[in-house]
Formats: C-alpha cells, sequence, structure tokens
C-alpha cells in the first residue's frame, strides 16, 4: 500500500468496495484526498467499515463538489443502464474512472512501465506468461489488474519497474488515459454483449488499448478476427504496430501458423521459435498467447533465446489444460476452467485419444458445436446434470458412460485409457459446463480432480496441486 497524491486535497466518491476498491481508497486517503466510499451492498459496506474505512451513503453527497468519481469495474458504466453514481457524476460534469487509471497516473514521471493485455480468450495465460518471461529475464515486474492482485495491492511505481497488467473491456472502459508501453489485444469474439451493448461498443472499447499510445511504444493485435484485424489497421502513426496471425504468415509480424514462431519485418526473419515442445503452451490458441508474449519481451529488450528458454519453464496456468499428472502413458489434464464448448473446443482440437470428462450445467447449445471433435474422444464419461443431454448427443457416434460423479469418472476414464492401445492417451477433464451443481466454481471442480487424480495407483504428480 501506498501514497496517491495527484487527489491531495481533493475530493474524490469511490463506488464499488471489492477488494480493489478498498485498496484504492485508502492510497487515495493517504495520499491527502477526502474518500466518499460506498456501494449498494450492506455487507460491503459493513465490511469497508471494519476495515477502517470510512463509508458516505453518496445518495447524500452534491456530486458538484467533487473531483472525480472512481469506479469499481464490475459496476454499469453503460450497459444494460450507468449506475445511477455514473448518472450522477455525469450531470455534475465530473470524471469516472477506476482504480486503474489512478494507478496509470500514480507511474507517470516515475520510469516504471506497463505492459498491458486485454482480448476475449487468452488474457491471464498471456498475462503470466509475460510476467513469467520477464521475470526469468531478470527484470523487476510486477503482475496484477483483472488477474491476481488488485493493481493498489501492487508495489510502488519505481524506476524501471514492469507492471504486466490484465486489463478487462470495463477496466478499460474506466482509463481515458491508457496509454501503455505494450499494449495487447489478443482476439475478439462475442462475450458478455449483455455488459457491453453491441459487439461494434465492445470492440470499440478494446480498441482504445491502442488510441492513445505514442511513439516507441507498441501494440500487439493478433488479426485472425476481422474485428481486429480492422482495429489494427485503424493504429496510424504512435506505436509500433506487431500484427500477430496462428493461421498464415505474414511478413510484417510475428506468425506461428505450424507451431514455429516466426518474427519478420518487411520480409526478413529476425527471429524463430519452435513453440511445439513448450509444455504448457499446446494448442493453437496457446500460440498465439506466446506471439503476443514474444512480442511483448521484445519490446522491453529481451533476448529471442532468453524467450525461448523462459517459455519452455513456464508452469501454465491452473484449470486450463494444465498437466497435472501422469501415470504411466496416461497423462491427466485440467481444464476445467473451460465452462463452455468453446473454451473445451481448445482442449479437444489439442489431443488426440480423449478419455473426455465432461458434464455439469450446460449452456445453451450443449456440446453439439464440438461434433467435428468427436472423432478424437475415445470415450466420454458423463457427470452432473447435463450427462443425460450430453449422452444424447453423443449416442451413436462416441461411446459414453454416465458416471455422475467425478471421482467415478476419474476411476473410469483412468482404467479405459490405462488399458487403451492409444500412443498419447490424455484424461481430460473439460467439461464444457459451468460446475454449480456440484462445485461451487471451476476452480473447486479442478482442485477435485488433482485430489482425486493424486490418489490414482502409480501416478506422478507434475505441478503442485493449486489448492
Ligand atoms: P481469459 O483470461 O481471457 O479468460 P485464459 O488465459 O484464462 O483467458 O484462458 C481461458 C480459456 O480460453 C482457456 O482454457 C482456453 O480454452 C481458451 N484460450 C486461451 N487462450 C486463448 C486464445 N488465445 N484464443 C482462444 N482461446 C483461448
Amino acid at each position: 500500500m501506498f501514497a496517491v497524491t495527484q487527489f491531495k486535497g481533493k475530493r474524490v466518491a469511490m463506488f464499488g468496495l471489492a477488494r480493489s476498491g478498498i485498496s484504492c481508497a485508502r492510497a487515495l486517503t493517504l495520499g491527502g484526498a477526502e474518500v466518499f466510499a460506498w456501494d449498494d451492498s450492506d455487507p460491503a459496506v459493513e465490511k469497508a467499515r471494519a476495515e477502517g474505512l470510512q463509508v458516505t451513503n453518496l445518495h447524500t453527497v452534491d456530486f458538484r463538489t467533487l473531483s472525480a468519481l472512481v469506479l469499481s469495474p464490475g459496476v454499469p458504466l453503460t450497459h444494460p443502464e450507468p449506475h445511477w453514481t455514473v448518472v450522477k457524476a455525469r450531470a455534475a460534469g465530473i470524471e469516472v474512472i477506476g482504480d486503474t487509471e489512478v494507478f496509470a497516473r500514480a507511474m507517470q514521471g516515475t520510469g516504471a512501465r506497463m505492459v498491458a493485455i486485454t482480448g476475449t480468450n487468452g488474457k491471464s495465460t498471456t498475462t503470466a506468461l509475460i510476467g513469467h518471461v520477464l521475470k526469468e529475464a531478470g527484470l523487476d515486474v510486477d503482475v496484477g489488474g483483472n488477474i491476481g492482485q488488485a493493481v493498489f495491492n501492487l508495489r510502488q511505481p519505481a524506476r524501471d519497474r514492469i507492471y504486466v497488467l490484465e486489463l478487462s473491456s470495463f477496466q478499460i472502459d474506466l482509463m481515458p488515459g491508457l496509454s501503455p508501453d505494450v499494449g495487447i489485444l489478443t482476439n475478439l469474439t462475442p462475450d458478455h454483449l449483455d455488459r457491453h451493448g453491441d459487439m461494434q461498443h465492445y470492440a470499440d472499447v478494446k480498441a482504445r488499448m491502442f488510441a492513445k499510445q505514442r511513439d516507441g511504444q507498441t501494440a500487439l493485435v493478433g488479426v485472425d478476427d476481422e474485428w481486429c484485424a480492422e482495429i489494427a489497421g485503424r493504429i496510424h502513426g504512435g506505436p509500433d504496430v506487431r500484427r500477430v496471425s496462428v493461421v498464415r504468415s505474414l511478413d510484417n509480424g510475428i506468425s506461428a501458423h505450424d507451431g514455429i514462431l516466426r518474427d519478420m519485418r518487411d520480409g526478413g526473419v529476425s527471429a524463430t521459435l519452435d513453440l511445439r515442445d513448450m509444455p504448457a503452451l499446446r494448442g493453437r490458441h496457446n500460440w498465439q498467447n506466446a506471439c503476443m508474449a514474444y512480442g511483448a519481451a521484445r519490446a522491453m529488450d529481451v533476448d529471442a533465446r532468453l524467450i525461448a528458454e523462459a517459455m519452455r519453464s513456464f508452469p501454465g496456468l491452473a484449470h486450463r489444460m494444465q498437466e497435472i499428472g501422469r501415470a504411466g502413458a496416461v497423462a491427466f489434464v485440467n481444464d476445467s476452467k473451460a465452462t463452455n464448448a468453446d473454451a473445451a473446443e481448445k482442449a479437444l482440437a489439442t489431443y488426440a485419444d480423449i478419455f473426455w470428462i465432461a458434464g455439469g450445467i450446460a449452456k445453451s447449445g450443449g456440446i453439439e458445436p464440438l461434433a467435428p471433435y468427436f472423432p478424437r474422444i475415445r470415450k466420454a464419461y458423463l457427470i452432473g446434470v447435463a450427462a443425460v443431454d450430453f449422452a444424447a448427443t453423443l449416442a451413436g457416434k462416441v461411446e459414453f458412460e454416465i458416471c455422475e460423479t467425478l471421482p467415478r469418472a476419474v476411476q473410469a476414464a483412468h482404467r479405459d485409457a490405462a488399458a487403451s492401445a492409444a500412443a498419447d492417451p490424455v484424461v481430460l477433464l473439460s467439461p464444457a459446463c459451468a460446475s454449480f451443481d456440484q462445485y461451487k466454481n471451476f476452480e473447486v471442480r479442478g482442485d477435485a480432480f488433482a485430489e482425486i487424480v493424486s490418489r490414482l495407483p502409480g501416478i506422478r504428480m507434475t505441478q503442485e496441486r493449486t489448492v
């Protein structure tokens, strides 16, 4: 915790008292601002009060006496409709910003640098991978934002310190001054449109990652979807724009359509890097994340060979296609984060001989979109509420067993995988479902999977379990 003095002697409203709000309020108060903190939820207000924060009902505050409203990114700024504090702030003509904007302003003039990552998918993996690579390169790095620690729980900005920050659209929407040294947009597909309005608005918000970037800064943009390609085309002047593709090679950009990363400038190769043997970066989607991380590390002057070495030792993120153990030839992969068919598709596309554990609470459409991958599934082990529907989709195409619970599914899948003649059998938990019928969230489900796997005979766990 440190003091932020940009609002010294000024009055600031803070709405949304989750962890990030509380730590930002503290930093502002320490820096001499008068902070009026509030939340619509009584328990959140009580918790903030218990932590020593002064709370004030913002309904009673005249916003014209304030300098800014600091809004939690979880609170609607625009859709489905602006929150009442936003309406009051707009009427009073004061700015509405997020804790990440306050932090970015606190970085100014300190000599600290920012790598910011956004996109529909791959944000956390890319963020963690960049943090890992830069740390391995001996740089002074803090990782946070929308992943792990809120920005005001990181260390104070200092010369040569690099902040690797995952940013959601909501955070970007609250950062009018965003101008990262390296800005990254991985990809864009429709997601959470209830909170963004339409796709155009969602894309426009994401595009602000680059809108204020200057000469000497870097923009890394995935160009494999039309929304991002269009955004890349709109960046003129300012930053060094580096396009990234994992479906075709680029004369000018970073590509890895065949698993070999090629860094090209004006048709000349400046570096190549084999991603195919990186244990935690399997799958085309991870090659996209790796290209982004490579581009970011190069922009921070890390040597390409060192980047390759660091990527090889990246442990991966828990619950995302994470190989957690092996028993003989059988690998056990925890992809509990795959709560919908789209996410499960990535895992099914990665492995060849899959003993697939799926089920829980299905999203609309179920697993029908996964039909192209059914030939890779040796057998499915179905759990939870969705088991019956999934069985109906698989019937006649893929052998299945209704196991109901995860422990039974793991036992059965292990038995069949061990007995199979497949060269590379994988017991894959990639449920294509939310977990709420049987587990509190995907993390608890993934931890339960790891726990069950760790007790199998002959198992060698490959990663520290996250509990
Ligand atoms: P986010 O933080 O954006 O939710 P994660 O890195 O946590 O993304 O990955 C979540 C899931 O999204 C992964 O399990 C994988 O299925 C999928 N994924 C990861 N990276 C990408 C990518 N670059 N493109 C498409 N899907 C991806």
